[in-house]
């Protein structure tokens, strides 16, 4: 036997922020993933992109699977030297099949672990806003299943009776299509039809529901609401907390559909916080950055950039792309030599700390006379050499006034802004079906992109509101009659949400 050895990994409920420090960690050295349908796509992204990822699981309803072909995936691989890790929603050892599957490892003499994740009975309670025990109602919890075994399996039956008269919380896991049944025998068991009872389907996703009633009614209302798997019952007195506990729905952007269009390497950070209010951003890239094709002029001037009085850096990805091109031509920082170095805001200045260069001048406003006061107050510029490496589409407002100081100013476009050639499928359904509430545009060349593709799609682009993240891509978006709803005070990201917020509510929710 190699090395192989498998990991049976809780991956939580869903939202990938549920997901344990050490399931992370392993996923990171995985050779495989073996994942069932409930694990959200976005944690696969932390195995490795080399990784080898295999669906095994249930479909709907279906299983496509077998566990024996399961378990001998698993062995196999293992046998092969490989680092599986067998990734599992919610809880392995909560109807996750964690005994059959240590089992057969432990049969084929393979080494594992188990790494325990979030149950969705937890998850769900919370995210419902109700505590799944609580002193003054429930000193219990239970967890079911409502699935019959259909394959003769010769294990315990649920005593539904013993259940009925047990003070506390009731959990019934894949009890949704038999909801009808599982209510039933409780009631005849001798629960109070009038228990309250909570039905959560798809627990920490975006688009979560949930439905409350009775014991006694719940089938009908979940039926009513078109419930589907995956979902859980909840039924006890702590449902009746909901009211005192929620917290979810009162996120200020609960609920909303938000388009994300920036480049696919940049689009994180605004998703990331979109998602800390409560909405739920999708992705579509509209733009892309590339470099710039390689010239001589590019090379010229890095290779000497030392000789320049000042470099003008006015973004991260102008200080990305700068030094690929150093990376590229064998240098690095020291190619600055003592040049001196202004970032136009700090996440610019972050960005060349993180390659290693402290900004000689960083001005704290977007503006170009804030930045030119900030470098005459520095060093004289009348005759100083001036190197602004930046994106081939970006306005002339900073070099034109720093020229009208007397400075001698080569602007050297080294990346720039393309459409890209294609789109996640899921955010171009988004966009034709209309299920959107806002879109967000932060740039020019976003606002035009995001017009042609509307175009392109026969999206009627005037019915979705737009925020913008500034004066100059409102002003474009205006002009291709976007309807800009949208424009924060604070020309950044976090001023674009809290705009964002401030818009919503006004609305009225
Ligand atoms: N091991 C999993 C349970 C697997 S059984 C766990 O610990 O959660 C599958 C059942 O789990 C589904 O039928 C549903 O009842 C429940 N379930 C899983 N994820 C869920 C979610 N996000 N929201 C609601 N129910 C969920």
């Amino acid at each position: 036997m190699g090395k192989g050895f498998v990991y049976l990994v809780g991956a939580g409920p869903g939202d990938p922020g549920l997901v344990t420090v050490r399931a992370r960690e392993v996923l990171g050295r995985a050779d495989a993933v073996v994942y069932d349908n409930l694990v959200h796509p976005r944690v696969l992204d932390w195995a490795p992109a080399g990784a080898e990822r295999v669906p095994m699981g249930k479909i709907g309803h279906v299983h496509q699977h077998s566990q024996e072909e399961i378990n001998q995936a698993l062995v196999d691989r293992a046998r092969a030297g490989k680092v599986v890790v067998r990734l599992k929603g919610g809880d392995p050892a909560v109807f996750g099949r964690l005994g059959e599957e240590a089992t057969a490892l432990t049969r084929a003499g393979i080494p594992f672990e188990v790494v325990p994740g979030v149950t969705s009975a937890s998850a769900a309670a919370v995210y419902a806003g109700f505590p799944l025990t609580h002193r003054d109602h429930a000193p219990s919890v239970t967890l079911v299943t409502g699935h019959r075994r259909r394959d003769g399996g010769t294990g315990p039956e649920i005593d539904w009776q013993a259940l009925a008269r047990a003070s506390g919380t009731v959990v019934i896991y894949m009890g949704i299509r038999q909801l009808g049944d599982v209510a039933r025998r409780l009631v005849e068991g001798g629960k109070d039809p009038a228990t309250p009872t909570a039905v959560v389907e798809r627990a920490t996703w975006p688009g979560q529901r949930v439905v409350t009633g009775t014991l006694g009614d719940i089938a009908d209302r979940a039926r009513e609401a078109g419930v589907k798997a995956p979902a859980l019952v909840i039924v006890g007195g702590v449902v009746g907390l909901r009211a005192r506990c929620e917290w979810l729905g009162n996120k200020p952007l609960f609920g909303k559909r938000v388009l994300v269009t920036r480049a696919a390497h940049q689009a994180g950070e605004l998703s990331g916080l979109l998602r800390e209010r409560g909405a739920e951003p999708v992705e579509l890239p509209l733009i892309e950055l590339r470099p710039c094709g390689h010239t001589s002029g590019i090379e010229a001037a890095l290779r000497k950039l030392f000789a320049y009085d000042w470099v003008i850096l006015s973004s991260a990805n102008a200080v990305r792309f700068l030094f690929e091109r150093l990376e590229a031509l064998g240098l690095d920082a020291r190619a600055f030599g003592a040049a001196r170095v202004c970032a136009v805001g700090p996440r610019t200045a972050e960005a060349l700390a993180g390659r290693g260069i402290r900004a000689d001048v960083v001005p704290g406003r977007y503006v170009a006379e804030a930045l030119v006061e900030a470098l005459a107050a520095h060093a004289e510029l009348r005759g100083a050499s001036v190197l602004v490496p930046r994106a081939r589409e970006a306005r002339d407002v900073i070099p034109n006034e720093l020229t009208r100081m007397g400075a001698r100013v080569e602007v050297l476009p080294i990346y720039e802004n393309v459409k890209p050639a294609t789109h996640p499928a899921e955010g171009l359904q988004a966009l034709k079906e209309g299920r959107l509430d806002l879109v967000t545009l932060a740039s020019s060349s976003a606002a035009r992109n995001y017009a042609d593709l509307c175009r392109d799609l026969g999206v009627p682009a005037d019915r979705i509101p737009c925020a913008v993240i500034g004066p100059a891509t409102e002003r474009t978006a205006r002009t291709l009659g976007l309807p800009v709803a949208v424009v924060p005070a604070e020309y950044t990201l976090r001023g674009l949400v809290a705009a964002a917020e401030e818009y919503f509510l006004a609305l009225g929710g």
